[in-house]
């Protein structure tokens, strides 16, 4: 059978920040049937692939390359034969510095349709994310991209040393952190004034970004001190004495510090990018997986019979997902919810109930048994059959109070949450490497599940350097029970509460 040949995308996957991937280049993804990618491109772009779409990583980090460009050309051009549609992400821009156009010139030598999709270019992004902008009317009236990578030694040289010393040019290299001390030398021996500004950027605009800046002079020294590695670009001229102004990026309250998030992978998503915003790095190790209940029969049974109930208490947007979706698998709608009245714990499971068209009656803010009470005070439900579809094994202090008041409840189970192992080496090396600033915990199981990954390592030890922040006080107690001292605790038990009192925490610092 003959295809027809798919088309190659070569995609500008941007410098890093998933946020500067332009908006063709993500639907490109979206309908890929294979996506291949490199080092240099977010690995988050790849969950705008597709479910069945391949993906294939081709490496190339410095010298050391996954596949070879001839291999990664093979296989461009075999998937396009086959009839499959290619999305090659490349860094930043793919026709600067990016092989882009060899490999343009290589798909159209086999026939093969391409189309070209232009990326935000670290030459420019890494600088602006330091606060450096590559042109100013104060300073300058061009900017040249530069390949930092060739070897300065080399006889048939394309660098024109002259042209670079004595231009007014804002002078960005890429590829260039191995050879900074040639290139400096150059520099400076055909003619550039040895006090003009340079810096160099590394992963620029990811929470990693990490700024040197000195002179020609010093530089070298202190790039050295700051053990800057690859992939960086360097930045030459007077427009860098801006980011002393101008830097904004590094300035966020968040900024460097790696923070770990302990939520299952499902619900970190808020949790996350609230503080990514802030510019922290977070590191999932999610300590939880949530799964459907062994026995999903008294849900089931629950929902068959809803009429026989009076309220319906959900207590975490989970209780809220399995809730309806074995709803719906039932092929039931929220129609059967009409007689009922609702009660949500916490702000955040009231906003999922209302997801799927149901507004709260009553909000009590916590678990604690003085906020339920509170809640319920002034409703009447004595001998009102009250469903209360949640975790496996959840705790008691809800149905204990709501059956004090008079109420008849049923517990039931509408998910479980199991340890998750996942990450565990990870979270080990990253501890014992003094790699975390803080943990998150944002529930007693996270807390008690993090406790079992670390085995029976030395707790203290491990935790020592490490800020321990706490949704609340149920959270904290049970960290304390295990012998871990909460330094933050939320006022507000709510994830909002949770970056506020990190943010705090750290201003005071
Ligand atoms: N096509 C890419 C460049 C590929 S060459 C682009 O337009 O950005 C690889 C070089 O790009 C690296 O050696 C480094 O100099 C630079 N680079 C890529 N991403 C970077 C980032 N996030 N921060 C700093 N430099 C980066």
């Amino acid at each position: 059978m003959t295809h027809k040949t798919g088309t190659v995308y070569l995609i500008g996957a941007g410098p890093g920040d998933p946020g500067l991937l332009t908006i063709k280049a993500k639907e490109c993804i979206e309908h890929a049937d294979v996506v291949v990618y490199d080092y240099l491109a977010s690995p988050f772009l790849l969950n705008y692939a597709g479910k069945d779409a391949q993906i294939i990583y081709v490496g190339k980090k410095g010298g050391d390359h996954t596949l070879t460009q001839d291999k990664i050309n093979l296989l461009l051009v075999e998937k396009a034969q086959q009839g499959l549609n290619v999305a090659r992400l490349k860094g930043g821009d793919p026709f600067v510095f990016g092989r882009g156009g060899e490999e343009a010139q290589m798909l159209l030598s086999h026939g093969v349709p391409y189309e070209v999709i232009p990326g935000v270019t670290s030459a420019i992004a890494a600088p602006a994310y330091a606060g450096i902008p590559v042109t100013h009317r104060d300073h300058t009236s061009f900017v040249s991209f530069i390949t930092g990578h060739e070897d300065p030694t080399k006889k048939d040289t394309r660098m024109q040393w002259d042209v670079y010393a004595n231009s007014n040019a804002t002078l960005v290299f890429l590829m260039g952190v191995k050879n900074l001390e040639n290139i400096v030398k150059n520099l400076i021996k055909h003619g550039k004034p040895s006090d003009t500004p340079i810096a160099l950027v590394r992963w620029g605009t990811t929470a990693r970004q990490q700024t040197v800046t000195g002179t020609l002079d010093t530089i070298v020294e202190r790039v050295k001190a700051a053990n800057l590695k690859s992939p960086a670009v360097i930045i030459i001229g007077h427009v860098v004495s801006l980011r002393d102004e101008l830097a904004w990026f590094d300035k966020r309250p968040l900024f460097g510090k790696k923070i770990v998030i302990t939520r299952a992978r499902a619900q970190a998503s808020g949790l996350v990018s609230t503080l990514s915003k802030l510019g922290a790095q977070c590191i999932e190790i999610p300590t939880i997986q949530i799964i459907p209940p062994e026995d999903i029969g008294p849900l089931k049974k629950s929902i068959k019979n809803i009429h026989h109930y009076d309220w319906l208490i959900f207590t975490s947007v989970n209780g809220v997902n399995f809730f309806f979706e074995t709803l719906f698998d039932m092929g039931k709608d929220v129609r059967i919810l009409g007689h009922l009245k609702f009660a949500c714990i916490g702000p955040v499971t009231k906003e999922r109930l209302k997801d799927f068209g149901i507004v709260s009656d009553i909000l009590p803010e916590t678990y604690r048994a003085e906020s339920v009470i509170d809640a319920f005070s002034s409703i009447n439900i004595k001998n009102k059959k009250v469903l209360l579809p949640r975790a496996k094994k959840a705790r008691t202090i809800l149905p204990e109070e709501l059956i004090k008041m008079g109420a008849r409840v049923d517990e039931i189970a509408a998910y479980e949450t199991r340890l998750n192992a996942e990450r565990k080496e990870e979270l080990i090396s990253l501890l014992e490497n003094n790699g975390i600033d803080a943990i998150t915990f944002t529930s007693s199981s996270t807390v008690s599940n993090f406790i079992s990954l670390l085995e029976s390592k030395d707790t203290k030890k491990l935790l020592k350097d490490v800020a321990i922040a706490s949704i609340g006080p149920i959270t904290s107690d049970t960290a304390k029970s295990l012998d871990i001292e909460p330094d933050i605790e939320a006022k507000d038990y709510t994830i909002q509460g949770l970056v506020d009192s990190l943010l705090t925490y750290y201003e005071s610092k």
